[in-house]
């Protein structure tokens, strides 16, 4: 006899974000009995912890699933995009007028918002912890599961002093890199991203526009503004950028977040392991942090040697399932993380609301949705990587990246399109074949990169980009409009965007190639464009001239 106290519809393997989220939806939908239970004694910690910059997905999830709006405007800022930075060659770069910037000038209207993990962690405990039906167990240690097929599991953990075994009807992995189940079942699989992290608090906000060799009564007026606009860009998430690397500069109220990313080719893992060795890193690399780190308290410290990692498959039929870090995590270039939280919680809480029958065919296609999502990302990390070296590159990956990103991942998700079997199905089949363009146009660029890097005018002048010059870009971001759409309607919105995203594909080719012939009316030559043939792309600068000859002479052919 199982008695009633000790038997739960969920029992949740960690507090984290990921853990807190799952329980916050569940109880949402309805009173289901939680237990979560964790090793930690204090909940949240202290300790800086990564994962404070949301995107599109995870700032819709937080703030409207999560209903957490209110508390995230409260106590977290509002983010203004992601801004990219790189150094202008022949000027110190010790003042932020110094630096060529990449951006999106207008705020998200999906908004975003620069977390303060331990503030949100605690709001989320504390609104489930309101509900009766929640439990959370601190400082539990040597947790198990014995899994059974047609009984609830059987969950076992040491608390108190005490040993307790209690029952559930699912268990949810979200223990972060202790990946109990991951570890426990066998699933662990290496990723072929070989990236690491350093990262640290500082006290105070590190406003970059203070930095400046500009009188500040001018700064207002400084001529940089016809460019940049007014709002306060020290409110992005500020990626400063090199080949294989980026540091991240985040605001977070009355601290600052910074983190270098890195190829482990390019870092030394020994030269940033510790604070002082990374504010040195950076203030050499990026001169403007001298002055901005210079005597700041230093609140907290971490590293990763290495940051991603993958898992054979993160829900199953045998109800349970992996959310956050305990399943796989890719790089946090595009803060992809909460995502990742954002669509496995929707995918679980599907599938515990629905009932066992339907368990196979849903987990089968859920777990192929979550890795689909997962795989999708892999090449813009491991693949062209380098790129971030250098603006021009950065720009059409960044472009192509975030168009296919606001089409493919945002207009699904906020249309709570997922959960739907037959919607996953058509998604998966446009996914498949934007993957094997997306495969061919990373390599692309990441040769473009390689090809462009000894030819670049070292002009001493900063340039400017506002990404949503694409006019591709914009159709995409259009899709945020698309609300309240049905099934016959999100498939026919997917198919108009695929086609969007592949023509994009072809015009990041083509001004690739016209920058390589020399010849600038290449770029807008619709013939040419038309001719690319997009399955079998290669960055091939000896054939680019003979090809735009054969391809308008074909054009031209055919027009007769
Ligand atoms: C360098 C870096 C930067 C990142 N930046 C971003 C970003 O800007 N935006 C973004 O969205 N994502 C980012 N991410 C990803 C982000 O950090 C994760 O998505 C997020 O932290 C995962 O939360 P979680 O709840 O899965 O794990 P955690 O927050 O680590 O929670 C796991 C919980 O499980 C508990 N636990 C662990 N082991 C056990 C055990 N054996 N028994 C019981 N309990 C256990 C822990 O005590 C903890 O409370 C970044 C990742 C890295 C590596």
């Amino acid at each position: 006899m199982i008695r009633a106290d000790d038997a739960y519809d969920v029992v949740v393997i960690g507090a984290g974000l990921a853990g807190l989220s799952l329980a916050r939806q569940l109880l949402l939908a309805s009173p289901r009995r939680i237990l979560m239970i964790d090793r930690r004694a204090e909940l949240p910690p202290r300790r800086q912890k990564v994962g404070e910059a949301t995107v599109q997905v995870s700032g819709f999830y937080f703030s409207k699933v999560l209903e957490l709006e209110e508390h995230l405007l409260r106590e977290h800022y509002l983010k203004y995009n992601l801004r990219f930075w790189w150094k202008t060659p022949g000027r110190a770069n010790d003042a932020f007028e110094d630096y060529s910037q990449s951006y999106i000038r207008s705020f998200s209207n999906v908004p975003t918002y620069q977390l303060d993990r331990n503030a949100i962690e605690a709001e989320l405990l504390r609104l489930n912890a309101a509900c009766d039906t929640f439990q959370c167990q601190h400082s539990a240690t040597n947790i198990d599961v014995r899994f059974r097929s047609q009984e609830p599991h059987v969950v076992t953990f040491e608390a108190e002093g005490g040993a307790r075994t209690v029952f559930a009807r699912w268990v949810v992995d979200a223990s972060g890199r202790g990946r109990v189940l991951a570890r426990r079942l066998g699933l662990q699989r290496v990723s072929p991203i070989l990236h690491g992290s350093s990262f640290v608090w500082v006290e105070g906000l590190v406003n970059l526009e203070q930095f400046t060799n500009c009188p500040s009564r001018e700064i207002p007026r400084m001529p940089i503004r016809r460019h940049i606009g007014h709002l306060p860009f020290w409110l992005a998430t500020n990626h400063f950028c090199g080949e294989g690397f980026w540091l991240w500069v985040i605001p977070l109220q009355g601290r600052t977040s910074l983190g270098l990313v890195y190829d482990i080719a390019r870092v030394s893992h020994m030269d940033v392991d510790t604070a002082e060795k990374l504010i040195a890193w950076i203030s050499r690399e990026f001169p403007l942090f001298r002055r901005a780190l210079s005597g700041r308290r230093v609140i907290d410290h971490g590293c990763f040697r290495s940051c991603s990692y993958d898992c054979e498959r993160a829900i199953s039929a045998e109800r349970w399932a992996l959310s956050g870090e305990a399943g796989r995590f890719t790089d946090p270039l595009y803060s992809p993380g909460g995502d990742l939280i954002a669509l496995h919680n929707t995918l679980i809480a599907h599938a515990i609301a629905g009932d066992d029958a339907s368990l196979p065919s849903k987990c089968a296609a859920y777990d192929r949705l979550m890795r689909a999502w997962h795989d999708a990302y892999v090449p813009s990390y491991a693949v062209s990587y380098d790129a971030l070296g250098d603006q021009r590159s950065m720009n059409l990956k960044y472009t192509w990246e975030l168009a296919v990103y606001f089409a493919m991942y945002v207009f699904p998700f906020i249309n709570d399109l997922f959960a739907s079997e037959a919607f996953i199905a058509t998604y998966l089949r446009m996914m498949a074949r934007l993957g094997r363009i997306n495969d061919r146009l990373q390599a692309f660029i990441d040769a473009y990169y390689r090809w462009r890097k000894p030819r670049r005018a070292n002009t001493a002048v900063p340039t400017f980009h506002d990404f949503t010059a694409s006019a591709e870009l914009r159709i995409a971001e259009s899709a945020f409009y698309e609300v309240g759409v049905s099934l016959d309607e999100a498939r026919r919105v997917l198919s108009a965007q695929a086609a969007n995203l592949e023509r994009l594909a072809r015009i990041i080719v083509m001004q690739v190639v016209a920058e390589v012939v020399g010849d600038a009316t290449v770029a807008d030559d619709a013939s040419l464009r038309a001719a690319i043939d997009l399955d079998s792309l290669r960055f091939d600068p000896s054939q680019m001239d003979e090809w735009c000859t054969g391809a308008r002479g074909t054009a031209m052919q055919a027009s007769r």
